[in-house]
């Protein structure tokens, strides 16, 4: 029998990966999917792009990296690393479920084209032009935080008449759309190519995002930059919209305005959920993903409970200081989560029960609205629905979930 020749997939791709560590790392790239892999993988990965066949990538690790590997080693690697994940031509990652997860139903605001031709402005992210105006926005975000109140201005978008509050979002939404444009402007002025900004929903929350792919090959302090540069020039922008208005324009919705757009800036540091903090963090660690590095580092710890050697790599102990101290905070954070959505899908529930029931007595032709109170039910509506949507695909990929395990269990069982 001939042996099988392997061959990896187009558009799969592995760059040096600059982890913060003395030992150089690698990452594999695919579809908006990122592996971070040891020096050997990336070795490997190489042969197979050059030999295909097992017997001709162990001699080629052997001629051209003086590594020796049993086959059955180097099978077993091909198998996790390449196969499970479906980087080879003939397979499928047996973990699709991971991608794009939690960012869903994406659309597309700017593509990367128009993104691109905002090159210029990258001269903001210089590092002397950073530091300073990074301080200025600091203070002013502490002095909104100091003076106001997240509450106070929830109470007075509820207040405010609807020809008001659309032009507050407006300014909010600019405001979101030059925030992608830091994270794309970050990534050109460090010569990486952005991608498109768009719109999309994360978990539950309408969002907007900007693709930087690209980023991954930067250094890991560039990462950290672009991580931060959505909000920075967000802050930028801020900060001269409210001296505008402090000192010639007066408007109070404005000043609303900013300040919603201010409080959002704060939110979207919060590092537990996959955004620019988490982000920031992660650059931080020099990994891919936080969830991987918790499993790691408290299974080391279980380990050394029970007096059995450490599985994993362990991290320099700065960066085991934040995982610990992120452990702790996740697990309310996961808790306030759980409450959170739980209370949206009640309410949502309750919703639809109680528009059945009028729909009901009085029938659908029974119905009036006027424009107000149409756009007043409207964002109760909108929120119902995208729960409700959110309940319907996690239902939906627990089963296909337990279909492709099944494949998995019965291909298996072929294969024997
Ligand atoms: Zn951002």
């Amino acid at each position: 029998m001939g042996e099988v020749v392997l061959k990896i997939k187009k558009g799969v791709d592995v760059s040096v990966f600059d982890d913060g560590n003395k030992k150089k790392s690698y990452i594999i790239s695919f579809e908006e999917r990122h592996w971070k892999v040891s020096k050997l993988v990336y070795y490997i990965f190489v042969s197979i792009d050059k030999k295909g066949t097992i017997t001709a990538i162990k001699e080629n690790l052997e001629k051209e990296y003086a590594i020796e590997i049993d086959n059955q080693k180097l099978e077993q690697i091909i198998d996790i690393a390449f196969i499970k994940n479906g980087l080879l031509e003939g397979t499928t990652a047996a973990d699709f479920r991971k991608r794009n997860k939690l960012l869903w139903g994406r659309i597309t605001l700017l593509p990367s084209s128009i993104v691109n031709r905002f090159k210029m402005f990258s001269f903001l992210f210089h590092k002397k032009c950073m530091i300073y105006t990074g301080i200025i926005i600091f203070l002013w975000i502490a002095y909104i935080f100091y003076n106001y109140s997240n509450r106070e201005l929830v109470s007075a978008l509820f207040s405010m008449e609807i020809k008001d509050l659309v032009i507050c979002y407006a300014y909010v939404f600019i405001g979101g759309i030059i925030h992608e444009f830091g994270h794309s402007m970050a990534t050109m002025a460090y010569d990486g190519k952005p991608g498109r900004i768009g719109m999309g929903i994360y978990i539950i929350m309408p969002v907007l995002f900007s693709d930087v792919t690209d980023t991954w090959r930067l250094k890991r302090i560039q990462r950290m930059v672009v991580d931060i540069g959505g909000v920075y020039l967000q802050g930028v922008f801020l900060v001269v919209s409210f001296i505008i208005n402090v000192f010639w324009l007066n408007n109070d919705l404005l000043n609303i305005a900013i300040l919603i757009s201010g409080f959002q800036i704060l939110g979207n540091l919060n590092p537990f959920i996959k955004m620019d903090g988490y982000w920031l963090l992660v650059d931080f660690l020099g990994v891919t993903e936080i969830k991987e590095v918790l499993f790691h580092t408290w299974s080391n710890l279980l380990y050394k409970a029970i007096g059995k050697p450490q599985k994993y790599a362990c991290l320099d102990k700065d960066k085991l200081k934040v995982i610990y101290i992120y452990s702790v905070f996740i697990l309310f954070f996961y808790l306030y989560f759980i409450k959170f959505f739980t209370n949206s899908l009640i309410l949502a529930i309750q919703t639809v029960i109680h528009d059945g029931k009028k729909v009901w007595e009085v029938g659908l032709t029974g119905i009036h609205f006027t424009f107000e109170s149409g756009i007043q039910h409207f964002s109760t509506r909108i929120t119902t629905f995208i729960v409700l949507l959110f309940l319907v695909r996690m239902i939906w990929s627990i089963l296909i979930r337990m279909k492709i395990n099944d494949r998995i269990k019965i291909w298996r069982r072929g294969d024997k």
